[in-house]
C-alpha cells in the first residue's frame, strides 16, 4: 500500500490518498507532535527510549509544513517552516498514526481526488 497523492487541504491538513482509493487526513500539528525522528521521539537504546524533552518555546512556524519530499518508495520527509525536516514518515508509520488519530472508531473520510 502506497499513496497516490499527497496533499495539504484547508491549510493546516494533510491528505493522503492511497492506491486502494481509501484516504487518511491528519492535522499538522498532529504529525508534527508525532514527528519519528530522534531529535522528537527519542531513541532506543538497550531497550529503554530516552525522549528529549518538549520544546518550551513553540513558534506557530512549527506546525507549517514548507516542503515534502518522497523518499523512494516508502516514506515521505516532511520540512517543516521552522527549519525542522528530519522526520521521515514511512507509509507504515503512517498508518500506525491513523489508528491512533482515529482512535478506534472506523472513522471513514470521503476520497479526495
Ligand atoms: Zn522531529
Amino acid at each position: 500500500m502506497r499513496p497516490k497523492q499527497i496533499k495539504i487541504v484547508d491549510k493546516d491538513k494533510l491528505s493522503l490518498t492511497w492506491n486502494d482509493e481509501t484516504s487518511t487526513i491528519f492535522s499538522l500539528k498532529y504529525l508534527r507532535d508525532e514527528c519519528p525522528c530522534a531529535g522528537c521521539k527519542g531513541e532506543t537504546i538497550l531497550f529503554k527510549t530516552f525522549r528529549p524533552p518538549k520544546p518550551t518555546m513553540l513558534s506557530p512556524e512549527m506546525y507549517k509544513i514548507k516542503s515534502i519530499d518522497v523518499v523512494g518508495e516508502y516514506a515521505i520527509q516532511i520540512a517543516w517552516k521552522d527549519g525542522h525536516n528530519t522526520g521521515i514518515y514511512s507509509w507504515e508509520y503512517i498508518k500506525t498514526l491513523e489508528a491512533g488519530v482515529n482512535n478506534n472508531t472506523q472513522q471513514k473520510y470521503d476520497t479526495l481526488i
